[in-house]
């Protein structure tokens, strides 16, 4: 299907057509805190400050806290109610390119021995419509993952800036199926194909981060047992969880019982390796010490996780950078690997 293009005054009317057919989520604001939240049918002011949101979209499929079963225990012992699995549709507007990436990290996990129908329920029910980075962080290094401002690896249809217009292309079957019966999108010009490839062209030379991840895996391996350098990574780290909890492709979930009188609910909840407590409930934490779990923070995205998925599981979308209280750097810390122990 032939590119098409939009005006910017007209991406609420877009989104309008959109919603009768799914719910639609855009970037939004709750308080200082920026998500991927239910459009609420006519603000697009995002458009002015969205670089990307502090809660990734992973939360759309993987919610922070979400409710497993409820039970009651009667004369027969436990009955379990399941509530209905959420096939909504859902559309994702302005998703990033790292974070629809990171779903795909996520599918890997969620899809392997044991699948998660929570997770895979919405995940077959969302459509990434993905708009590329005009002004990328300094703390992104996507383009140092194989990635960068524009991949249109993972999302379904790409909105790219051209001035007062956005540029679409479609990715998937879905996307065509999608752009197919939208009304209101123009043909587009040369002109515009040479406007997208100047603004793709900038955003590439704006991300300047790099990390060099030729034999990273190996690197990691080398220096695994190397105390004297995680110890020294890892003074500074206070274990808040931050890093973790709001990386798009951390995956750790904690699962809680809420019980009153006999009836209660169970639920599961965002969880980090960088906390002392972590597993504590089936046995006690094999990471005690802290430069063990900063240790298992960056060897299972760049070391576990690719011997399992042949993947790295990191995106380079910098959230761990910029939201470190205490400025924790994993680029640092990936560049500055001894080669022995
Ligand atoms: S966000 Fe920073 S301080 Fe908090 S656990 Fe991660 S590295 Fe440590
Ligand atoms: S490790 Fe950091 S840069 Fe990589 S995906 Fe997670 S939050 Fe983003």
């Amino acid at each position: 299907m032939a590119n098409k293009k939009i005006n910017k005054k007209d991406t609420g009317k877009l989104l309008s057509q959109w919603s009768k057919e799914f719910t639609v989520l855009v970037p939004s604001k709750e308080g200082d805190v920026t998500k991927m939240a239910r459009w609420d049918g006519m603000d697009t002011g995002f458009m002015e400050w969205y670089r990307n949101t502090v809660i990734p979209a992973k939360a759309c499929l993987f919610p922070p806290m979400e409710e497993m079963f409820h039970f009651q225990k009667d004369e027969d012992g436990y009955q379990l109610e399941v509530p209905a699995l959420d096939k909504q549709k859902q559309l994702i507007f302005g998703i990033r390119p790292c974070d629809a990436n990171a779903l795909a990290i996520l599918d890997e996990v969620f899809e392997d021995t044991y699948e998660d129908p929570y997770y895979l329920s919405r995940r077959k029910n969302t459509l990434l419509v993905g708009l590329g980075c005009t002004n990328p962080y300094d703390s992104c290094f996507c383009t140092s993952l194989g990635s960068g401002p524009y991949d249109l690896a993972k999302v379904d249809i790409m909105f790219t800036d051209i001035g007062d217009e956005f540029l679409i292309e479609v990715v998937t079957e879905a996307g065509k199926e999608l752009i197919a019966k939208t009304s209101g999108l123009e043909v587009v010009t040369e002109a515009d194909g040479a406007r997208a490839k100047e603004a793709k062209e900038a955003s590439y030379q704006k991300v300047t981060r790099k990390v060099d991840t030729a034999d990273i895996g190996d690197k990691l391996l080398a220096c695994f047992e190397n105390e004297d350098y995680w110890e020294k990574v890892a003074a500074k780290c206070i274990s808040c969880g931050i890093c973790t909890l709001l990386c798009p492709t951390c995956y750790c979930f904690d699962i809680s019982d809420e019980l009153i009188k006999k009836q209660g609910t169970r639920f599961r909840s965002w969880d980090s390796c960088g906390f002392a407590v972590y597993t504590k409930m089936p046995m006690e934490n094999p990471r005690e010490e802290k430069w063990r779990r900063v240790r298992q923070k960056v060897c299972h995205k760049y070391e576990f996780y690719p011997m399992n998925f042949d993947l790295i599981a990191c995106t380079g979308c910098g959230r761990c950078i910029r939201l470190c209280p205490v400025n924790w750097d994993i680029t640092q810390t990936l560049n500055s690997l001894p080669s022995k122990t």
